[in-house]
């Protein structure tokens, strides 16, 4: 009994929730979020409601207060990295809808300040930092691989798997990869919202003393963003685009409380990107979402949407 709620414990699906903090120039804006508890509760209020109906409380393995450092991030994600080292293949989702800060947890907002750097980076610096710790015990090697899926497809932004030996290797091939997505400076950003994009690193260790080899796997994926679309607004591509992040979203939200309700039958096939995902997604795999809101009044309806996503999957 002990042994399989150890495993459970290890297959487990962790949420964590991320409120983007008001920009300076919003000093005085109204918050939806009315508090965030210690014990991952956090209290979303309708500013155009009364009492009992104004108020509705959800729940997550942790919910971080505004102020939160990118370090702070990192430290309590870096447990599921580092199992990546150990054989463990692990997925970190960004949820939320665009804006509310995805792009910011997984890359930063700056790239030339480590700083700032958000969980991609920070995950592979210290991918390197352990695998050297180790060297005298285990020889590993680390390829990474970034894709891009649109409308359905997947696109290779690099050349299938390429090896690294240090994080100024990555940040090179992120910047190839970027490049790769063949879209002008001021459409990426757009793009970038419309498409989900899958940073995966590959970890494959040789055990000197016995010579086995262990192999794990991280997923980094920065989803596209959450946000329902207006169907009597949106018209041909666009609404094209919407129609395949719905599905998409709502296909990885199935898996994952599929997984968490341990359902015989796991729906993977339903969208490309839970079909990659798919090694990576149950077993002895690890799941941790986290998911972002905006709390400023007019984005009030997604926040709500996107809160109860993350319930739905935790
Ligand atoms: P998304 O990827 O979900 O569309 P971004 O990460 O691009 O959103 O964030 C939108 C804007 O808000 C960016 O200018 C970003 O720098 C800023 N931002 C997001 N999260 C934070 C945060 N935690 N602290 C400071 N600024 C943030
Ligand atoms: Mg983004």
């Amino acid at each position: 009994i002990l042994y399989n709620q150890v495993q459970d414990l290890k297959g487990a699906i962790r949420v964590y929730c991320r409120v983007k903090p008001f920009s300076p120039g919003q000093s005085n804006a109204q918050s939806t979020v009315d508090y965030i508890g210690e014990d991952g509760n956090i209290m979303i209020v309708n500013p155009q409601k009364q009492g009992k109906e104004a108020r509705k409380v959800f729940s997550f393995n942790k919910v971080f207060p505004t102020n939160v450092t990118q370090e702070q991030i990192y430290a309590d994600t870096q447990p599921l990295v580092r199992s990546v080292l150990d054989g463990y293949n692990v997925c970190i989702f960004a949820y939320g809808q665009t804006g509310s800060g995805k792009t910011y947890t997984m890359s930063g907002p700056d790239l030339m300040s480590e700083e700032t750097w958000g969980v991609n980076y920070r995950a592979l610096r210290d991918l390197f930092h352990i695998s050297k710790e180790r060297a005298e015990a285990i020889k590993y090697e680390v390829g990474v691989q970034m894709i891009e899926i649109y409308n359905e497809q997947v696109r290779d932004l690099l050349v299938s798997d390429v090896p690294v030996s240090c994080t100024q290797d990555v940040l090179d091939l992120m910047r190839i990869g970027q490049k790769n997505r063949a879209v002008g400076a001021t459409a990426l950003n757009e793009r970038s919202s419309r498409s989900h994009s899958v940073l995966t690193v590959h970890v494959r260790g040789k055990d000197l003393v016995s010579n086995s080899i262990l192999k794990g796997c991280l997923h980094l994926v920065d989803l596209a963003g959450s946000e329902r679309v207006d169907k009597s607004e949106a018209v041909g591509e666009r609404l094209k685009e919407a129609q395949h992040i719905n599905k998409s979203l709502s296909a990885l939200g199935d898996v994952i409380s599929a997984l968490a309700q341990k359902s015989p039958h796991i729906p993977y096939r339903n969208s490309k990107l839970t079909q990659v995902l798919q090694d990576s997604l149950g077993g002895h795999a690890k799941t941790l979402m986290f998911v972002h809101i905006n709390p400023e009044v007019n984005a009030l309806g997604e926040t709500i949407s996107t809160l109860k996503f993350a319930e739905r999957v935790a």
